[in-house]
């Protein structure tokens, strides 16, 4: 069977011909076994060949399974298939009364594929989504099962892996009480005596959108907990029409505005789960930097707006609390993160991603892992000091180097 598997952009077609759907863990632990090479596609939604197993390698999603949603609402945790989309853990987890502790902006994503990323929301508080697994479940090379739990020293590497060790078939996440969440939406932020601390941390979860046409931001972003505190806004006027962050797309497509409380999977991400989210014509990149280093940041991509706006829909500026796992893009650091949503044009983005790199260079900045940049690979090793535990952890867990593809073997090295 010939088909053509693209990702969720439409930028990237895998060269493999065939998208593997096992429907029985058995099936998938042979598929396994009798690959040469394997990577795993989770729902897609990666902008760069992270997934790309070469012409020779298997291409396997995980979504033929059946799912499995196995809650202990005693210990609040649940045990989850890799290949389930977060819109559907969020919708069982809270109709048992617990919540996730964060959200992406879009619901749309896998877990599996979401956390080897390093994906994240906002909130100076919430780590990156990784930091709510408790335990990893790994189909590995010769299709056997490995499971790394908190605790185990391989942890740490375990979980943002960029799909290098095996296929997740299941994780374990930490759950706590269900809460709710008004969203509210501010416009005209002045960048020119931002207290950028102090905005980021205004609310549970905060975001700052700009087009870079003025130095400023168009609209802020807050998502406040209703059992949280209740601090006041000053800096921006309230938005008097629902919003979507990308101009001009309906904003019908986002979550609930005005502040109506909800539950916190239907205010955390900013897309509903049964619209496109974003724009849907487009390519993303992303920087995570120190949060100390947030308004020299922004200074310096203000200081080329003018290219930067040039093939820019939107740009989104988040918080992410530090995390412990060794590829993660906020590892051990308090983290800022600059996101860009450009236009869907490769050839036209791409000058603008190197110049925007060279920009932010001097903040040790580390791209996103499922977005398009173009930092070399020796730079980006500089920036991940536990780089080289990881590909120790997984020449251990993979010596043949199954999981291995060209992205990975760039990054890793050696
Ligand atoms: C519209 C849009 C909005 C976005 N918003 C955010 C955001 O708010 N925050 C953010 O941080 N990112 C965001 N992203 C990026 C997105 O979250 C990441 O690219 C994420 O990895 C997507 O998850 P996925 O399941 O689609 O993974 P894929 O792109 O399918 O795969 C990503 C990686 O995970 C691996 N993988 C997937 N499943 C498994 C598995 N079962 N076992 C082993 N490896 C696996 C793949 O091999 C690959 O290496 C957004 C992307 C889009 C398109």
């Amino acid at each position: 069977m010939t088909e053509t598997v693209t990702n969720w952009a439409g930028n990237i077609t895998y060269a493999a011909k065939e998208l593997h759907r096992p429907r029985t863990l058995d099936a998938l632990r042979v598929l396994v076994a009798d690959s040469v090479r394997v990577r795993v596609l989770g729902s897609g939604h990666s902008f760069n060949d992270i997934a790309e197993p070469g012409p020779d390698g298997t291409l396997l999603t995980t979504a033929a399974l059946p799912p499995e949603f196995d809650i202990d609402t005693a210990a609040r945790t649940v045990r989850v298939s890799g290949g389930v989309r977060y819109a559907e853990l969020a919708r069982r987890v809270d109709a048992q009364g617990l919540a996730l502790p964060n959200m992406a902006s879009l619901p749309h994503i896998s877990v599996a594929g979401s956390v080897a990323t390093g994906t994240h929301g906002s909130g100076v508080g919430n780590g990156s989504l990784a930091s709510a697994v408790r335990e990893v479940e790994i189909v590995t090379a010769d299709g056997t099962t490995v499971t790394v739990a908190r605790g185990d020293d391989r942890f740490a590497g375990a979980v943002t892996s960029l799909g290098a060790l095996g296929v997740v078939t299941f994780l374990t996440l930490d759950l706590e009480p269900a809460f709710e969440v008004e969203q509210h939406v501010f416009t005209e932020l002045p960048l020119a005596g931002l207290d950028f601390e102090t905005v980021a941390a205004s609310a549970y979860s905060v975001s700052l959108f700009t087009d870079w046409r003025a130095p400023g931001f168009r609209q802020v972003w807050l998502k406040r907990r209703t059992d949280g505190p209740q601090v006041d806004f000053p800096w921006a006027a309230p938005a008097t029409v629902a919003l979507h962050p990308v101009p001009g797309m309906p904003a019908v497509n986002t979550t609930e505005q005005f502040g109506v409380p909800g539950p916190w999977h239907e205010r955390l991400p900013h897309f509903r789960a049964e619209f496109t989210p974003s724009s849907g014509a487009e390519l993303q990149s992303e920087y995570l930097l120190p949060r100390s280093a947030a308004l020299d940041a922004l200074a310096a991509v203000d200081g080329i707006r003018e290219t930067v706006s040039s093939v820019l829909q939107t740009c989104e500026v988040r918080t992410v609390a530090a995390d412990a796992q060794w590829l993660s893009p906020s590892y051990g650091r308090d983290t800022v993160a600059l996101h860009f949503t450009w236009i869907e044009d490769t050839e036209a983005v791409l000058p603008v991603v190197r110049r925007l790199e060279e920009a932010l260079d001097p903040f040790d900045a580390r791209p996103h892992w499922g977005k398009v940049f173009t930092t070399p690979a020796e730079v980006l090793r500089g920036r991940y000091p536990r780089l080289g535990d990881f590909a120790a952890l997984a020449r251990g867990l993979d010596a043949e180097g199954k999981f291995t593809n060209a992205f990975v073997r760039d990054v890793l090295g050696g």
